[in-house]
């Protein structure tokens, strides 16, 4: 019987890389990787085996549904990718109808499971999972701004010549086009960003502006961004896997904190064995709060119009 099993669903670009970081990782006794395409699938598992005798030991097998029963996570990458020039609330329509016929079927075959959404637009695929299984909302939550992150914290450690390790920055709100960035609680080694370094205003907006723009710029030159949200896909099972309490900016639902209620977007939050195990209350600016309440404000009309 595995005891750290992960069901990923979708062996697409992002599935099969977040495979390959997984078992990079050393993390995982045991994957399972499903898709509609199990031709693809097979030969995803196939080349991911050959990587094993070089790496940590993980069973890699092509997987069905039944593979979620002694999974203590599932990560969910199937469904459509953005193309040049879409939008991720453009595929809001498709993969919302996914989410939903999957969230019974896992949730029926392992009541404990995690469950953790990459699939896009995430917010709003979290926030149908959690309306559908609103007691397991903390079981439920959403890859969100994490990549954005480490695209922010990459960014502004080349500008000012430090680690982005030892830079504690993040993007919230909306994984998407009305992400918010925190420049209020940016710090470097404890010390208050702009004490450590003046960046001027315009420089902060082209800092922001690359990392929230980066996917369209990585989706032009070739076609899928897959290894930055695999590196981070693993560090979030890792944290569940392992109960590590790492505080990450993931899309979890919105209670009442800044204002917000019934949204799922992404502020940090403590995860651990039980998925989001704490909400972290981030002191943010009203500035920085109103543009939170307008991302939510988009997520929710986004959602609202959805047939
Ligand atoms: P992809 O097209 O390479 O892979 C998607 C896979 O899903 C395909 O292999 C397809 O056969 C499979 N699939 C479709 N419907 C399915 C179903 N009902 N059941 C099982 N499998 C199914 O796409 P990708 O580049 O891997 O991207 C996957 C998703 O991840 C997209 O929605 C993309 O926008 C998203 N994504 C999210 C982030 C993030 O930070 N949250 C980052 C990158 C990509």
């Amino acid at each position: 019987m595995p005891k750290n099993k992960v069901t990923i669903i979708g062996a697409g670009m992002v599935g099969s890389t977040a495979a390959f970081s997984l078992i990079n990782s050393d993390i995982t006794d045991c994957l399972a990787l499903i898709d509609i395409n199990e031709k693809l699938a097979a030969s995803q598992v196939m080349d991911l085996e050959h990587s094993v005798p070089f790496l940590g030991y993980t069973d890699v097998k092509v997987g069905n549904y039944d593979d979620l029963k002694d999974s203590r996570v599932v990560v969910i990458t199937c469904g459509a990718a953005q193309k040049d020039g879409e939008t991720r609330l453009d595929l809001l329509q498709k993969n919302s109808q996914i989410i939903k016929g999957l969230m019974p079927v896992i949730f029926k075959k392992n009541p404990n499971i995690i469950v953790i959404i990459v699939t896009n637009p995430v917010d709003i695929l979290t926030n149908i999972a959690i309306k559908m299984f609103p007691k397991k909302k903390n079981q439920i939550f959403g890859s969100g701004t994490v990549l954005d992150t480490a695209r922010f914290r990459h960014l502004l450690g080349e500008k000012i010549g430090v680690n982005p390790k030892s830079i504690h920055a993040y993007i919230v709100g909306e994984h998407g086009d009305s992400e918010v960035p925190l420049w209020s609680t940016a710090t470097v080694g404890n010390t208050p960003l702009d004490a450590f370094k003046k960046i001027s205003a315009s420089e902060k907006k082209i800092i922001f502006n690359q990392a929230k723009n980066a996917a369209y710029a990585i989706i032009e030159g070739k076609q899928a961004t897959y290894y930055a949200i695999a590196a981070g896909i693993a560090k979030l099972v890792k944290a569940v896997l392992f109960d590590k309490k790492t505080v990450y900016p993931v899309s979890h639902l919105l209670e009442g904190e800044y204002g917000l209620k019934g949204v799922c977007l992404s502020m940090p939050a403590v995860i651990g064995a039980g998925g989001v195990t704490k909400k972290v209350n981030v002191s943010i600016t009203a500035q920085e709060k109103k543009l939170l309440q307008k991302s939510a404000a988009k997520l929710i009309e986004a959602e609202n119009n959805l047939k």
